[in-house]
């Protein structure tokens, strides 16, 4: 894993103006450095700022105040605007709004069209990106029949072949059903090893961070806890204070904490509380 910062976001702030006048700061003086190649999960009640966030990584808007770089472009330049883009890929919670193809390859192709890739190149970058989410064999496949899992794994899949450096998923679980949820969640670590691509996954489903490198909690518009899993995890009172559910082995461990049944260290040892969330 290389340590080159992928995302640098200083003192950012960001207001969203409208018919009425400039509203409240949704984001205010965010301070993130994000090495290349973490998986970072991104929690928060609604209305924290997660996805506006999502949106600046994305350069579909530009910080109000602050500055934030992605791969060192500046996204107040116009001129990075499209390198950025092709960096940043976004996975939305609703698969059905990401299609556009009327077969799973056009649609993987359509971001490739766009940039003007030759047709040979073209053919070679969507069968690469259709086996790394395992989709190959859908190639001719009407996407709108697809699961709604397979339909995000087309979606990862047309991000893939821009080859990216960022995913980030924006509550791109939560339309989906336990089955589909463990299909991207798989998809996206398995991307995370073999690809080395970044991720950023904004869930609202507290299990799906436990096997994060990194954990960001935000409140308000602020980050509130940043750490690995365990650091963050720790922080079990901030968390509740907020509002926030926190994985079931976390609780478990406080429940029986608070009946005064303690874990045998052993047991922590050996990851076993965790597994039983899993
Ligand atoms: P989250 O993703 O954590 O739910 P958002 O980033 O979507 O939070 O929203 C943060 C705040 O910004 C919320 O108060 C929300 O109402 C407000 N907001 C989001 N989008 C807009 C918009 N287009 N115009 C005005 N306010 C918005």
């Amino acid at each position: 894993m290389s340590s080159a910062p992928i995302v640098q976001v200083d003192g950012v702030s960001y207001v969203y103006s409208g018919e009425q006048g400039e509203g409240a700061k949704v984001l205010d003086h965010v301070d993130l450095v994000i090495e290349q190649g973490t998986f970072v999960s991104v929690i928060g009640h609604n209305g924290s700022g997660k996805s506006t966030l999502a949106k600046l990584l994305n350069a579909l808007f530009v910080p109000t105040g602050g500055v934030l770089r992605i791969c060192q472009m500046d996204t107040r330049d116009t001129a990075s605007i499209w390198e950025i883009r092709r960096n940043v890929g976004m996975i939305f919670q609703n698969p059905d709004n990401q299609i556009i193809g009327t077969t799973v390859e056009d649609d993987v192709a359509f971001g490739l069209e766009n940039l003007g890739v030759p047709p040979d190149e073209m053919r070679i970058r969507v069968n690469e990106a259709l086996a790394s989410v395992q989709m190959e064999s859908f190639a001719l496949s009407q996407p709108h029949k697809l699961s709604g899992g397979q339909k995000q794994r087309v979606a990862i899949a047309g991000v893939m072949a821009l080859k990216p450096s960022v995913i980030i998923m924006d509550e791109a679980t939560a339309m989906l059903d336990p089955q589909g949820r463990k299909e991207v969640m798989a998809l996206a670590h398995q991307l995370h090893r073999t690809n080395g691509v970044t991720i950023l996954n904004i869930t609202h489903f507290p299990e799906e961070t436990i096997d994060s490198d990194r954990v960001i909690v935000m409140s308000g518009g602020k980050v509130l806890l940043d750490g690995t899993p365990g650091q963050v995890y720790q922080e079990y009172e901030t968390l509740r204070a907020v509002g926030l559910d926190v994985p079931f082995a976390v609780r478990m461990q406080h429940r029986l904490a608070e009946a005064g049944v303690t874990v045998s260290p052993s047991l922590r040892q050996e990851g076993m509380v965790e597994e039983l969330c899993r």
